[in-house]
Order: structure tokens, then C-alpha cells, then sequence
């Protein structure tokens, strides 16, 4: 151990989409790292949504360093305007950028990252600790040394509970094989497991819509599948979003079939519906919120996700009580007041924590704000690298290139990677459905979702303790 601390690498934890992009980066400055991905290629969390196509085209999918990596090795770039599925990121650009010689000597895979502390010392020693390398252990027990920690391990590993008060409802771990985690592949690899059974989806977020879409064409092929969806709210239109007055129309597309699935009785609603007890029972699982029961096949628990901190357990971090993000970014992304992608640009000053050296990025710096976008992910790259790199200039210039209004002069086609010119453009209605924007919002960079307020407004039916749920109590403003 006679490494100074500058001669070591910067470790970057997760070789996803933000994690590559570090790494591209760090490339480009000359810095050395060390890339440690625990799954045996790039892109390991993504590959298992691949079957999910994004709701963002390629041109806000695509890091700036890492393009121009690729384009110097003669990749050629993906249509700006087409839309990926997560197998498309990873095979059209997220592997061939793993696979630069300069990615690919730095890259090592089947490294899980078990803990991340300073070499010697616990979270309560001062003396000496910005002068200390930081351990990175991992599962195999090696340990490695580095200057710095950029931790863009995601949260995809840390699925929440299906129990609407954050930990497990009654009876959910006994009844496990019933529940199957986010974003199964309805109509390809798993669709045994759903046709011709009762499937009821728990979630209100993109996850669930997703599933909701590819269970409600099942249902169209195979006899006998029925859809049930439970949320907590007391309405959907978080889940419907902007529709028409999405800044992302895929995104805002979703929302429509979505409803017209409901409407239409392909699946079947239930709404203020906090779940709080699982019960297995022979070949089927019966869901209840203390009030009503619902028996199906399967469960699949499309309740978001959460940082898993216990890796940084002896690094001093400060942590927004709320989101589990630093605390200066939770402002900005709360979803108690935010909707969107409309978040400012931001980089190092907003991801500092007390332990200089040690920075979260990508969808784990967002804690469990549901709302991270990759262009957003990408700009945190390049702000931590730059100010790693003692540039503290560019660091602190962050921009985000991204339309302020929104890519509003497309439609996309259904079901096809494309997105259409047509009429709904900024400045032309939204459907009369659609739920309005406020006029006098401020405009955040970003892309809008067309929803007013934040995500988490709609009132919940809170579960009380023997009796039965109170109506309509809104959980916070509006
Ligand atoms: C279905 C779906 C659709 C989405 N669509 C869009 C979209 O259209 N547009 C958009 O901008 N965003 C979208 N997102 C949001 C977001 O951009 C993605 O979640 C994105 O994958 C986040 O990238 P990341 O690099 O931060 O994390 P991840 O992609 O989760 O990558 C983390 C990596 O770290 C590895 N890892 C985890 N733990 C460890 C450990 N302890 N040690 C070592 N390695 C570890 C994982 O194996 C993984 O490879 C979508 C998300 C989902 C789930």
C-alpha cells in the first residue's frame, strides 16, 4: 500500500448507461479509473428491461463523450429520432462503448461493490481522512484502492415493497413466489407465466404502465388473461400524465392506450387501493387493503425503486431525509412538488457530500425520486469528472440540452421506433382531456410532462389500524 492518493484510480461503480459515460469522461481527461460492473456485460440492469422500449429518442439517450469516443472508432451513430428499446441502448451503444480498448482495459465485470469506506479508518475518525485512499471491497473480498468514488450502481437491485407503508405489507415475503418483480416480459420470455391467468399489477408509475400495455394485448391473444391494476391514489392521472401534452410523446402515449384499456374494461381499475396484506392460498394470492380483496394468478410489483446506502454505510453522507439523495439536489426533483424531467441543471455542487471524493450519479443520485432522466445523468458525468479533474470551471458551467418546452414537434407512431411530424406542437392544444399546464409555471429545462403539480399529490386512502380507510386525505399540497 505505497500508493499516494493521486496516483490511484477513480473507482466508478456500474457500467450503465451513466457509469459508461464517467468512464468516457474520465477517458477523455486522461484520468485513470477502474470500471467494476457486477453483472457479466455492460448495461447489466438495462438489458433486463430490454424488452421496454424508452420513451426518449436517441439523441437525449446518446452522453457527448461518449459519442465522440464511438465516432472516432467508426461507430455510427442511431437515427436522432427514433426511439430504443433498453436492448437497442445496450447493443447499439452501451457495449460497443464498453468495448473501446480505453473502456474495455479499465472495465472489470462480475465486480459487485459490497462497501465503499476510507482505507483505515471507520465514518468517525477525522484525523487524516481526505489524505486516506478510499477501500472499495468486493463480494469475492478483493479490496481496491482508489482516489475517488463515483457510485452509478443504480437502484434497479432494490425494487420497493408492494406495502403501501414502505415496508412489507402482512404476509408479502411468505407469499414471494407469488410476486414478480417490475418489467417482466409479458410477450416474449416470460409470457407462459401470464397467459390465460389473472395477473394484478401494483404501481402507478412508467413500470406499470408498461406492463399494463403488453398484459392488456395478451389479453387480446390469449383466452382467459385478465388484468386487474391496483394504485394508491384515488385516480390515475399521474399515470395517464400529459398525454397529448407530454414534452416526450412516447412517454405521453403511453398514458392514452393506457386509458383506453381502462375505459374500455381490458383491465380493471382500483383505485385508493394500499395494499397491506398478501395471503398465499394453494395455486392463487389474495391482495387486501383492510377493506376490499382481490384473488389473482400473479402479482407483479411495479412499486418503483430505492438507493441501497448500505454499501456507503461508513462514509459521511448527507442524505435528504425525504429521497435519500444529497440533500441540495431533493429540492429540485421532490416529487411532492415536481412532475417531471423538468429539473435545472446541476452537477458537483449539488452532488457534494461531507466525504469529499465521493459522489452518487445517475438514476441513484435521484434516491427515490422516480423522475431521473439519462441527458440529466449524463451532464452529472461530465461535472464530476471535470471537477475530479481539478477543471473547476467546467465543472461548475452545467448546462442541460434539452428543449425548455419539450420536443413538441412530433407524435410518435404506435407500436414502431419512429416518431411522426404532426400537429401537436408547442403552442397547439393539448387534447381536451388532457390535464392543463399551468401558464405561469416557471419553465424548467427539461422535459415536461405535461402534468401540473408534483407526482406525489393526488390524495391516497390512508389504511388505518382496525377500521376501515379514510376517505380522500390528500398526502401533501394541492
Ligand atoms: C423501463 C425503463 C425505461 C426507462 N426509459 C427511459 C427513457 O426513455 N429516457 C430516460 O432518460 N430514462 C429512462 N429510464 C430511466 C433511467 O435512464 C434508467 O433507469 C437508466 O438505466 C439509469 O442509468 P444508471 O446508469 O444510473 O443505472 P443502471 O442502468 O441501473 O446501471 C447501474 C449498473 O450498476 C451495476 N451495479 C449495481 N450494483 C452494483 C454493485 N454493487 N457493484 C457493481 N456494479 C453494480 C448494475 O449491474 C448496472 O449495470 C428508464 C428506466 C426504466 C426502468
Amino acid at each position: 500500500m505505497t500508493s499516494t492518493v493521486p496516483d490511484l484510480p477513480v473507482v466508478v461503480i456500474g457500467a450503465g448507461p451513466v457509469g459508461l459515460a464517467a468512464a468516457a469522461h474520465l477517458t477523455e481527461r486522461g484520468l485513470p479509473f477502474l470500471l467494476l460492473e457486477a453483472g457479466d456485460s455492460a448495461a447489466a440492469a438495462v438489458r433486463q428491461w430490454g424488452h421496454v422500449r424508452l420513451f426518449s429518442p436517441w439523441r437525449f439517450d446518446i452522453d457527448p463523450a461518449a459519442a465522440r469516443l464511438l465516432s472516432d472508432a467508426g461507430w455510427v451513430r442511431p437515427d436522432d429520432d427514433k426511439l430504443p428499446t433498453g436492448a437497442q441502448l445496450a447493443a447499439d451503444y452501451l457495449q460497443p462503448l464498453a468495448d473501446l480498448p480505453a473502456i474495455k482495459n479499465s472495465l472489470r465485470y462480475g465486480a459487485r461493490v459490497t462497501a465503499v469506506t476510507r482505507l483505515g479508518l471507520d465514518r468517525v475518525r477525522s484525523l487524516g481522512r481526505e489524505q486516506t485512499p478510499y477501500l472499495v471491497r468486493l463480494a469475492d473480498g478483493t479490496d481496491i484502492l482508489a482516489r475517488a468514488v463515483v457510485d452509478a450502481s443504480g437502484t434497479w437491485g432494490m425494487p420497493n415493497w408492494l406495502g403501501a407503508s414502505g415496508i412489507p405489507a402482512h404476509g408479502e415475503t411468505a407469499a414471494a413466489a407469488f410476486v414478480e418483480p417490475a418489467l417482466p416480459d409479458v410477450l416474449g420470455r416470460d409470457r407462459d407465466r401470464f397467459a390465460g391467468s389473472h395477473t394484478l399489477v401494483v404501481g402507478a408509475g412508467h413500470s406499470a404502465a408498461n406492463t399494463l400495455l403488453a398484459l392488456a394485448e395478451l389479453a387480446g391473444q390469449a383466452p382467459g388473461t385478465t388484468v386487474s391494476w391496483a394504485i394508491r391514489a384515488t385516480n390515475p392521472a399521474r399515470t395517464y400524465g400529459g398525454e397529448a401534452a407530454d414534452a416526450l410523446p412516447a412517454r405521453g402515449a403511453l398514458g392514452s392506450r393506457l386509458r383506453e384499456h381502462v375505459e374500455n374494461g381490458t383491465i380493471t381499475l382500483l383505485t385508493g387501493f394500499s395494499v397491506d396484506r398478501v395471503t398465499a392460498d394453494g395455486d392463487t394470492v389474495t391482495v387486501s387493503d383492510g377493506e376490499r380483496t382481490v384473488t389473482a394468478d400473479r402479482i407483479v410489483a411495479a412499486t418503483g425503486f430505492r438507493p441501497d446506502h448500505t454499501i456507503t454505510g461508513e462514509l459521511r453522507l448527507d442524505l435528504d431525509p425525504i429521497l435519500g439523495s444529497t440533500r441540495a439536489l431533493a429540492p429540485l426533483i421532490d416529487p411532492n412538488e415536481h412532475s417531471c424531467g423538468t429539473v435545472p441543471p446541476h452537477g458537483i455542487d449539488e452532488l457534494t457530500h461531507p466525504e469529499p471524493g465521493y459522489y452518487a450519479i445517475g438514476v441513484k443520485s435521484y434516491g427515490r425520486a422516480p423522475t431521473f432522466l439519462l441527458a440529466t445523468g449524463y451532464e452529472q458525468a461530465r461535472s464530476v469528472v471535470a471537477a475530479l479533474a481539478g477543471d473547476w470551471e467546467a465543472a461548475r458551467d452545467v448546462r442541460l440540452d434539452l428543449p425548455e418546452t419539450g420536443v413538441c414537434n412530433s407524435n410518435p407512431v404506435e407500436g414502431d421506433d419512429t416518431i411522426a411530424a404532426g400537429d401537436g406542437c408547442c403552442g397547439a392544444p393539448a387534447s381536451a382531456d388532457a390535464p392543463s399546464v399551468d401558464a405561469a409555471e416557471p419553465a424548467g429545462r427539461g422535459l415536461a410532462t405535461g402534468i401540473a403539480g408534483g407526482l406525489l399529490t393526488a390524495p391516497l386512502n390512508l389504511i388505518t389500524l382496525g377500521d376501515k380507510p379514510s376517505e380522500g386525505r390528500a398526502g401533501s399540497c394541492c
